[in-house]
């Protein structure tokens, strides 16, 4: 009994001994850290400008961002684009996501599999050498790596962002694009959800200053900046501000959650040129405010799942069909009128100006009622009739170009289905942890929705989703706006039948409990 408490004892003594031995040899700078523990964290970041400078005007620059985490066996690179896909759509080419990958595993053995390329989606232009300056990006920050305490954390933001889908009284939804006009007002009922959280995941040098920050949140940096020019839009400018900030060398690496029925506010103003500064400023800031309540330190928890899932095809012969019946029905209920643009304006103003007597002063109307005749009576009831067929015409033709537009999405994406010849789309999904900083991803535009539903579900306090990653399937809306296809650019320009919402989340839950 006393032998083994005075063992026990000096052991403890002895452990204790090798601890303050190793401290004072570390600290002292005797020996490095990463040889005391194979598993200590290390991160090495950098930033390449990729900006097309041959595209025209440039309004702010457009960058690639590396981070590279290393610990014991285990390393991954985490990419941010400043562009709109990886690969099928805009600049950065099919073969992009393989020749980086392969260059980072022939030069810096890492896995292909553990390479997470992330477009903001802004829709910038990036320069035709994207894949080598990228690759440029991993390899200098593979030559600073330095180890690195970690931290994660959230913030919300809900000023800069709305949901692009209106539920409509007729049990439809419509959607706010440039493509064509909103439905009437009095035809919506109801807006979508947004999600307000900037998920946070901080790397932090071990004398305190910050190396890196990733940030993920969920909104189309599609606002643009007056006057046009090349920019990389909301989250360019976030980015910005967020390294602005936090001194030389911090490098803000921002991922595109699920953003698929997200647009900026005042997306569709009229009254000023559409300005994406402001709205990445508050998004750079809010992450800014965040970041000062989230503690860093030193864990070693760091995993990366890369998995492939069959998704499956939509096939939309019958709604297509559906649809060209319902342009024929529509241009068929077109009605002529009287008038025209030129006199309908006018009409429009006097009308709404003078309801009673629109047509002339008030006394030449009492006078007629004095002598028994209704003239103007009769000419505000002619005109008012045409003035309302008029309207009817517009919202026809409204609704006409809204399901043209949509149909040749539809007949698109029909095409495809039909040369793909088999009934499913692999994608590939990466699950990553580091420290407390859960992350899952998805090669396409989300809805919203579903990033709620994995958040809520998930047993990870911080868990965040990037779409836009690792490929472009185009957009995945859930089951139920995929019941609206034809009406809303996310349920037409998509690939997916309504039953692979219920696939993939639960291949995420799966793979959120192996995190
Ligand atoms: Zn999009």
């Amino acid at each position: 009994m006393m032998d083994t408490n005075v063992k026990t004892m000096s052991g403890s003594y002895h452990r204790m001994f090798i601890v303050l031995l190793l401290t004072v040899l570390v600290v002292g700078g005797f020996i490095p850290m990463s040889h005391v523990n194979a598993a200590q964290l290390r991160a090495g970041v950098a930033k390449v400008d990729i900006t097309d400078t041959t595209a025209g005007p440039v309004n702010n620059r457009l960058y690639v961002r590396a981070l590279l985490l290393n610990a014991g066996e285990t390393t991954a690179v985490i990419i941010s684009v400043d562009a709109v896909a990886i690969g099928e759509i805009g600049h950065i080419s099919n073969n992009y996501l393989g020749i980086v990958r392969s260059q980072i595993e022939n030069e810096l053995q890492i896995k292909p599999g553990n390479v997470l390329i992330n477009a903001s989606h802004c829709h910038g232009v990036v320069c035709s050498d994207v894949d080598r300056r990228t690759f440029q990006a991993v390899k200098e920050a593979s030559l600073n790596m330095v180890p690195v305490n970690v931290g994660a954390g959230i913030r919300y933001e809900e000023r800069i962002m709305e949901n692009r889908r209106h539920r409509l009284k007729n049990g439809q939804e419509a959607d706010v694009r440039h493509a064509y006009s909103l439905v009437p007002d009095e035809e919506v009922a109801g807006v979508g959800p947004v999600d307000p959280e900037i998920g946070i995941f901080r790397l932090d040098r071990k004398d305190g200053r910050t190396l890196a920050v990733v940030y993920n949140f969920a909104i189309h940096p599609i606002q643009g900046v007056p006057g046009g020019g090349n920019t990389a839009d909301i989250t360019g400018f976030a980015s910005q501000v967020i390294e602005d900030n936090l001194g030389e060398g911090t490098i803000a690496l921002f991922l595109q959650g699920c953003a698929g029925d997200i647009n900026p506010v005042w997306y569709k103003d009229v009254n000023h040129p559409r300005d994406a500064e402001p709205l990445g400023n508050m998004l750079g800031l809010s992450t800014l405010r965040a970041l000062r309540e989230i503690d860093s330190k030193s864990d070693v928890r760091f995993k990366v799942i890369n998995e492939v899932l069959a998704l499956p095809r939509a096939d939309n012969a019958q709604r297509i069909l559906s649809l060209e019946a319902e342009q024929e029905r529509l241009l068929q209920s077109l009605r002529g009128t009287s008038i025209n643009l030129k006199t309908f304006i006018p009409l429009v103003v006097k009308y709404n100006i003078s309801s009673e007597y629109p047509s002339y002063y008030s006394h030449a109307y009492m006078h007629d009622i004095g002598r028994g005749k209704d003239g103007l009576e009769k000419l505000d009831s002619e005109n008012r009739r045409n003035m309302s067929q008029y309207i009817q015409n517009i919202h026809i033709m409204e609704q006409l170009t809204r399901n043209q537009t949509n149909l040749a999405l539809l007949s698109k994406h029909q095409a495809g289905f039909i040369a793909a010849g088999k009934g499913t789309i692999d994608v590939e999904l990466l699950g990553l942890r580091i420290g407390e900083f859960v992350l899952l991803t998805f090669p396409g535009e989300l809805s919203v929705q579903i990033g709620l539903n994995i958040k809520n579900m998930s047993p990870h306090e911080f868990t965040f989703v990037a779409g836009y990653t690792n490929g472009y399937i185009y957009y995945a809306p859930t089951a139920e706006q995929l019941r609206n296809v034809g009406r809303a650019q996310e349920d037409s320009d998509c690939l997916l039948a309504p039953e692979w919402q219920k696939l993939y989340e639960e291949k995420m839950i799966a793979l959120l409990r192996k995190l």
